[in-house]
């Protein structure tokens, strides 16, 4: 295979990489972009407006979603927004980065406060960047100027012969395109007692069947991972760093029993009730879907073939949000809810896809769905 036929096997110009399940997901995305990103987009990248080159934003490319791209450089510039764990958030960056470059992307990152503050700044780094781009590789199909004669139609790039600036390994491809299936979980009330806000460590007490059940999952090869909604951040209740105390806490529990938790989401926001930056109507907050699309970037999770062990009904329709199945536990609030008693009501968006009677009978559940599946 030629260099040319390579890229264009994967679609390095056209639709490479894309996953249609994301579709729905990456709409919503683009309806939703950060003050900075809006900024970016507007002032410096649309309508060609960046010597001459198309971006596109909100691109799915590998199993990342890019903020914006452009594919004729083979560019893709991201914005760090908010992050609730800012030091794993960097590892899996520095990751994402390694894969992407490998895949023959250059990424340049910018803070949401860079854009914010000085955008003529970064669109001049940007510029210094296509061009160091364009001197390394000549042959790019230039786009300047030419949006009416030049028409970038995947079949006019047949001509067009490239330097070598990409070489792809088919077997990256591969293991990035293999993805995993996650048991999501809620922690109050599904993996540990519901006490309302839990605020004081001696509060924290794991649910007998929670790990069997865990363990179960660890064993299946699914991950899991909690999802949490911890509104008490924003109501000053307590901190983000007492919400990663309280975890870690139940990680080395569980661990004690040999259980193990992949990673811990939570959503410290609050729409009406909250303090500073914690006053907001997030994406990340259940039943939206964020925390979901964001455990589906970091660690390749096949939202449509994954689950959602909750004991309220916004945890079914964060579920069924993203395509996954939903299973409501009867611990923590789940039986009030039946009993039309608990804090959310049930409609046709949030029926659950089985009622267990708690975290374990969902798993054994969820195991025997998988089989028949297969
Ligand atoms: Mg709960
Ligand atoms: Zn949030």
């Amino acid at each position: 295979m030629t260099e040319v036929e390579n890229r264009m096997a994967y679609g390095a110009f056209d639709n490479w990489g894309y996953n249609k399940k994301l579709k729905p997901l990456v709409g919503n995305l683009r309806r939703n972009m950060t003050k900075s990103e809006a900024c970016l987009w507007k002032y410096a990248l649309k309508a060609k407006q960046l010597k001459g080159y198309q971006f596109r934003r909100q691109r799915p490319v590998l199993n990342y979603i890019a903020d914006f791209i452009c594919k004729e450089l083979m560019l893709i510039i991201e914005i760090d927004g908010i992050t609730h764990d800012a030091e794993t958030s960097l590892a899996k960056d520095k990751n994402r980065e390694e894969d992407l470059n490998r895949a023959g992307f250059k990424l340049i990152r910018f803070t949401d406060e860079e854009v914010l503050k000085n955008i003529s700044g970064v669109v001049t780094a940007i510029e210094a960047e296509v061009e160091t781009i364009e001197k390394s590789t000549p042959l790019i199909p230039r786009q300047r100027g030419t949006r009416n004669t030049h028409n970038s139609k995947k079949g006019n790039y047949d001509k067009v012969s490239f330097t070598g600036r990409t070489t792809f390994d088919e077997s990256i491809k591969n293991e990035m395109m293999e993805k995993n299936v996650a048991v999501f979980l809620d922690r109050d009330g599904t993996i540990n007692e519901e006490v309302g806000y839990l605020d004081r460590l001696d509060k924290l007490k794991t649910i007998t069947t929670a790990y069997e059940a865990i363990k179960l999952i660890n064993l299946s090869g699914m991950k899991a991972v909690v999802i949490s909604n911890q509104a008490g951040v924003a109501r000053g209740f307590f901190t983000e760093e007492f919400v990663n105390t309280v975890n870690n806490h139940l990680l080395a529990d569980l661990k004690k029993k040999g259980a193990s938790i992949d990673k811990f989401y939570y959503c410290p926001h609050h729409p009406e009730d909250g303090k500073g930056e914690y006053l907001q109507n997030c994406g990340c907050r259940k039943p939206a879907p964020g925390m979901l699309l964001q455990a589906a970037q970091e660690l390749n999770i096949d939202l449509a073939n994954s689950y959602f062990v909750g004991d309220r009904f916004i945890d079914m329709e964060t579920a069924k949000k993203v395509g996954a199945k939903g299973i409501l536990v009867k611990t923590g609030y789940g039986e009030d809810l039946l009993q039309d008693d608990g804090p959310d009501t049930a409609s046709p968006e949030n029926k659950p896809d089985f009622i267990a009677a708690d975290i374990l009978e969902a798993v054994q559940w969820i195991l025997k769905d998988r089989k028949n599946i297969k």
